[in-house]
C-alpha cells in the first residue's frame, strides 16, 4: 500500500481516480487546488502524486517543481488536458516522471504507476532525483522511456544511436575511448570495423541538429557538442548556456 496524492479540480475525474486507486490498495488523499496539495504533501509525504496541470489557483508546473523539491523520491505523474508538447517538455523539466494526456484510460495509468513504483523502489539513494531524464540545455534524454527531446520536438533515433547518446549522457564532459564506446554500445565481442561508430556519431549529430532546427533551438548554444578526439574517441560537452533553463 502506498500513499497517493491526487490533485485534480475536475470532480468527475478526481472521484474516478480516487475509487480506482483505493480499489488497488492505495491510501488516497484528494485535493482540488495547488495550495491544498502542497500542504497535504508536506503533511503526508506521498510516494505517488497524480497532478493535473490546469489548477484553479497555482500553475500546475509550479506545483510540480515545489513537490519535486519537497519529495525527491516520489513518483509524479502529470495529467494534462492540453495536447501541447511544450507542456510535456516543461512538465518533465519541472521534475515529473511521466504524463498522461486526457482522456486517458485508468487501466493504463495504473499500469504506468506500477512500473514507476517498481523502479523507484529499486532505485539507489544516489539516483534519487526521481526522474530518469537527463537535461543538457534544450536536450532531454529520458533513459527509462528511451525518448529524446530537443526543445518541444521528439527526435527519433535508431536503437544504437540512442544507446550511444545515452552512453555520452551518463558521462558528460568525459573523454570516452573508441574501445569503451564499442564495448558498451555494441558488444564486447565486436570484431567488425569500428567505422560503424563514426557513422553512428555522424548520424546522431545530424538527427539532433535537424531536431533543433525544427524546434527553433540554437544548436551551438542550447545543444551539447559531440567532440571528436583524434586517436582516442569522443566526448560530449554540455552546452555553454548550461542546463535546465528554459529553451
Ligand atoms: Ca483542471
Amino acid at each position: 500500500m502506498s500513499r497517493l496524492l491526487i490533485v485534480e479540480d475536475d470532480e468527475t475525474i478526481g472521484a474516478s481516480l480516487e475509487s480506482a486507486f483505493v480499489a488497488n490498495g492505495h491510501s488516497v488523499v484528494r485535493c482540488v487546488t495547488g495550495t491544498s496539495a502542497l500542504r497535504a504533501a508536506a503533511e503526508r509525504r506521498p510516494e505517488l502524486v497524480l497532478l493535473d496541470i490546469g489548477l484553479p489557483d497555482i500553475d500546475g508546473l509550479t506545483v510540480c517543481r515545489e513537490l519535486r523539491a519537497m519529495l525527491p523520491l516520489a513518483v509524479i505523474v502529470l495529467l494534462t488536458a492540453r495536447r501541447d508538447q511544450l507542456d510535456i517538455v516543461s512538465g518533465l523539466e519541472s521534475g515529473a516522471d511521466d504524463y498522461l494526456t486526457k482522456p486517458f484510460s485508468v487501466i493504463e495509468l495504473l499500469a504506468r504507476v506500477r512500473a514507476h513504483m517498481r523502479r523507484t523502489t529499486g532505485r539507489p539513494e544516489s539516483q534519487s532525483s526521481g526522474a530518469s531524464a537527463l537535461h543538457f540545455g534544450s536536450l532531454i534524454v529520458d533513459l527509462d522511456a528511451r525518448r529524446v527531446l530537443v526543445g518541444a520536438v521528439e527526435v527519433s533515433l535508431r536503437a544504437r544511436e540512442f544507446d550511444l547518446l545515452a552512453r555520452f549522457a551518463r558521462e558528460p564532459g568525459v573523454a570516452i575511448s573508441r574501445e569503451d564506446l564499442m564495448a558498451d554500445v555494441w558488444d564486447s565481442n565486436w570484431f567488425g570495423s569500428t567505422k560503424t561508430l563514426d557513422v553512428h556519431v555522424a548520424s546522431l549529430r545530424q538527427r539532433l541538429k535537424l531536431g533543433a532546427e525544427s524546434a527553433g533551438v540554437n544548436v551551438s548554444v542550447r545543444l551539447p557538442t559531440i567532440v571528436t578526439l583524434r586517436g582516442h574517441g569522443y566526448r560530449m560537452d554540455p552546452p555553454a548556456a548550461g542546463s535546465d533553463e528554459g529553451g
